[in-house]
């Protein structure tokens, strides 16, 4: 049953075999696929599986390789009740069970000489069950987090008892690296908080036999949390995950996620509009895949865009749209482009582009980080808030727009926030110089012995050698 793979180095490796499972939403899907390109690279063969919900938006487009197949389970709820989240959560669990069960009874079966049967699988954290699933048919696994370690720590904290969110009396929260956060800076769930809470508090459970636990964060980022966590959980970091040109570039042609979006920006390439502008003149602004923005929160945004003379690429969804006031768009068309969506890494890194007006999503604060763009934060919920005050008081990359008693952050305060992160052309200030600090260690991390290449390369000698 064994076969032999180059290795990044070129060496032959005896090859073990792999499944990756993300649970469907954007968010997710992208990191976990770049995971998946580290560990194909290292010789590992994998099976990448998305759900049929997701495979209806998203289509997966990565350079063809032979350690590469993925694979289509059913999520289709089996009842009609999928109203609520929790219903959801629920129909989706029952069907993922059935179909996650009996895909991996097939491969099992069915794997031969020629193909390498799976071991172990590599699932989001979000769906723990998963690996009660692997278990019943033999397989190892291991769970994947998407959001930062601080804010891992934190629902670990909530899992354990230890701490409450929201905490009684606004008491303020120590992290390990000294760092307090006030009410306004833990996770929060304003919608369905109970139901919420207990899913990103779930990602906790089923840990007992596993031996890896993969975070996408580095070490240098997170090192006294990273640090923290590791005394009482195999925790390893693995991020970045960015495509690879815009790092290391150690993984040939990997120059995007390879996580197509069905969404048409209506003949609008925001890359050529950008190419037109001048240096650090363009504010990006977007609030990632789910953030659904208050209608006066768009007010104020619009309010701040028509009135001052920034130059602007934002992306709005398509749904979005109907909140803008009539004649926005042919009003600012000199100085801004609306789009429905865009390739963000080649967005953030791109020239023109002086700021990034972010919800604060986990990989949107991990590509700013990455590609060395300073950002003004305005975040709604979960780990935003969380990730927020890291970009604006730890890591010093940006700034916290203060919001008002309604939530909304008004145009005087986007104003203030964004002048002072902008430097026109080549100048620089400390955010700018801290990004660029930042983006040095985020390569250094996934290069060659850097921690996370060097905590991704014992998994795999680890995984073959068990094998
Ligand atoms: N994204 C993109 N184009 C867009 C908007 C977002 O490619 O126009 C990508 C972005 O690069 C990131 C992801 O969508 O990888 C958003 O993830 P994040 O964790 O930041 O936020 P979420 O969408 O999960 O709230």
């Amino acid at each position: 049953m064994e076969m032999t793979a180059a290795n990044g180095g070129g060496e032959r490796i005896k090859q073990s075999h792999v499944i990756v499972f993300p649970f469907p939403r954007h968010g997710h899907m992208s990191p976990m696929l770049q995971f998946s390109k580290r560990l194909i690279s290292k010789g590992l063969l994998l099976t990448f599986l998305i759900t049929s919900s997701a495979s209806q938006s998203l289509t997966i487009n990565i350079p063809p390789s032979p350690s590469f197949h993925f694979k289509i389970i059913s999520d289709l709820p089996e009842s009609d009740d999928v109203a609520t989240l929790d219903a959801y959560l629920r129909s989706f669990r029952a069907a993922v069970t059935k179909s996650l069960s009996n895909f991996i009874d097939e491969v099992l079966t069915s794997s031969s000489n020629e193909e390498v049967p799976p071991t172990l699988i590599v699932y989001d954290s979000v769906m723990p069950w998963v690996q009660s699933v692997a278990a019943e048919r033999g397989l190892d696994s291991a769970p994947f987090f998407t959001e930062s370690a601080a804010v891992n720590h934190l629902l670990h904290l909530v899992y354990g008892g230890s701490l409450s969110i929201p905490p009684p009396d606004n008491v303020v929260v120590s992290l390990p690296s000294e760092i307090v956060l006030q009410p306004e800076d833990l996770p929060s769930f304003p919608d369905d908080p109970e139901v919420v809470l207990d899913f990103m508090t779930s990602q906790f459970s089923h840990l007992e036999n596993v031996k890896w636990i993969f975070i996408n964060t580095f070490d240098r980022l997170e090192s006294k949390v990273v640090n923290w966590m590791a005394k009482t959980l195999p925790i390893k970091t693995v991020g970045p995950t960015i495509p690879s040109a815009y790092l290391d570039g150690r993984l040939e042609k990997d120059k995007a996620y390879g996580l197509n979006v069905s969404k048409s920006n209506n003949g609008k390439c925001p890359i050529k509009w950008l190419d037109s502008k001048e240096t650090a003149s363009v504010i990006y602004i977007s609030f990632g895949s789910l953030v659904i923005l208050s209608e006066e929160q768009v007010k104020e945004l619009t309010n701040l865009l028509r009135d001052t003379d920034f130059s602007f690429l934002w992306v709005l969804r398509e749904s979005e749209m109907v909140k803008l006031p009539k004649n926005f768009v042919q009003d600012t068309s000199d100085r801004g482009l609306i789009v429905n969506w865009c390739c963000q890494l080649q967005v953030l890194s791109h020239k023109a582009v002086s700021c990034f007006v972010t919800h604060c999503g986990w990989n949107s604060t991990l590509e700013a980080l990455s590609l060395g763009v300073p950002m003004v934060a305005i975040p709604q919920w979960i780990d935003q808030t969380t990730n927020a005050k890291f970009v604006a008081d730890v890591w010093r990359v940006g700034v916290r727009v203060k919001k008002n008693e309604k939530s909304v952050a008004i145009k005087e305060e986007l104003e203030a926030s964004i002048r002072k992160i902008v430097v026109q052309g080549n100048g620089t200030n400390e955010f700018k110089q801290n990004a660029i600090k930042w983006k040095n260690l985020a390569k250094e991390a996934v290069d060659e012995r850097g921690s996370s290449d060097k905590n991704i390369e014992e998994f795999v000698q680890a995984l073959v050698a068990s094998n």
